[in-house]
C-alpha cells in the first residue's frame, strides 16, 4: 500500500479522535460552570446579612422600649405609692409618664415594621434557598449522564489510538510532517478522496492521467489546487 492510503487511514482516526477529545471539553466546560450556583449562594448571603442587620436595628428599638416601660411602671408607681405628695411634683411626674408613652407608641409602630420587613426578608430567603437546591438536585442528575458519556469517550479515545499505532508505524517521518502540516492550515484535512474524477474537497477537476496516478503506488500525489494529497478509495 502506498503512503497515501496510510495517511488517509490516519486522517480517518484523526478526525475520530478530534470529533471525542472536543465533545469531552465541551462536557468539562459543562461541569466547570458555577455561575449560575454562585449567583445564588451570593443572594442567599445577601439576604442573610440584611436580615442581621434588620434584627440588630430591631434588638436597639426593642431594648429601648423595655427601658421605658420600665420608667413608666416606676414612675406610675411612684403616684400611687404615696411617695410624691407636692401636686407640682405630681404634675411633672404625669407629663413624664405621657411623654414616655408617646415615645413608647412610636417605638411600637417602628418595632412592627422591622418584624414586617424581617418575615419579607426571611419569605425571599426560603424561596432562594428552594431555587439553590433545585439547581444543586439538577446539577448532579446531569454529571451523573455526563460521567457515563465521559466513560464512553475515553473508552473510544483509548481505542482509537490503539488502532492508530499500527497505521503510524507505516508511515515514513516525511510524510507524517507534510500530514501534520497540512491538517493544520487545511482545516485539519490532509487527504482529499477522488470523487468523480476530482478533488472532493476543492472540486477540482482532475484528467484521466491523474487519477490513474492515485490508483497507482505512486506516494506522493497532490491536488493541484488545494495542495492536499489525494486519494482514490
Ligand atoms: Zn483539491
Amino acid at each position: 500500500m502506498n503512503q497515501r492510503t496510510f495517511l488517509y487511514q490516519l486522517q480517518i482516526i484523526d478526525h475520530d479522535l478530534d470529533k471525542n477529545g472536543k465533545r469531552l471539553l465541551e462536557i468539562q466546560d459543562q461541569l466547570a460552570f458555577n455561575k449560575d450556583l454562585n449567583q445564588i449562594e451570593h443572594e442567599i448571603s445577601s439576604l442573610e446579612s440584611e436580615k442581621k442587620s434588620q434584627n440588630q436595628k430591631l434588638k436597639k428599638i426593642s431594648d429601648e422600649a423595655n427601658t421605658i416601660q420600665d420608667k413608666i411602671t416606676k414612675s406610675e408607681q411612684s403616684l400611687y405609692d404615696g411617695s410624691i405628695k407636692n401636686p407640682k411634683q405630681l404634675q411633672d411626674v404625669n407629663f413624664e409618664i405621657d411623654s414616655l408613652k408617646k415615645r413608647m407608641a412610636v417605638l411600637d409602630e417602628q418595632q412592627l415594621e422591622f418584624l414586617f420587613l424581617i418575615d419579607s426578608l426571611d419569605d425571599q430567603l426560603k424561596l432562594k434557598e428552594e431555587s439553590l437546591s433545585t439547581l444543586i438536585g439538577r446539577k448532579n442528575d446531569q454529571k451523573k449522564i455526563y460521567q457515563i458519556e465521559i466513560d464512553e469517550l475515553e473508552k473510544t479515545i483509548k481505542k482509537l489510538n490503539i488502532d492508530k499505532n499500527p497505521i503510524m508505524n507505516q508511515i515514513e517521518d516525511s510524510y507524517l510532517e507534510t500530514y501534520e502540516k497540512l491538517r493544520k492550515t487545511k482545516n485539519k484535512i490532509a487527504v482529499s478522496l477522488i470523487i468523480d474524477n476530482a478533488c472532493s474537497i476543492c472540486g477540482n477537476g482532475l484528467p484521466p492521467m491523474e487519477v490513474q496516478k492515485a490508483k497507482s503506488s505512486i506516494d506522493e500525489l497532490f491536488c493541484p489546487v488545494c495542495k492536499r494529497f489525494l486519494y482514490s478509495g
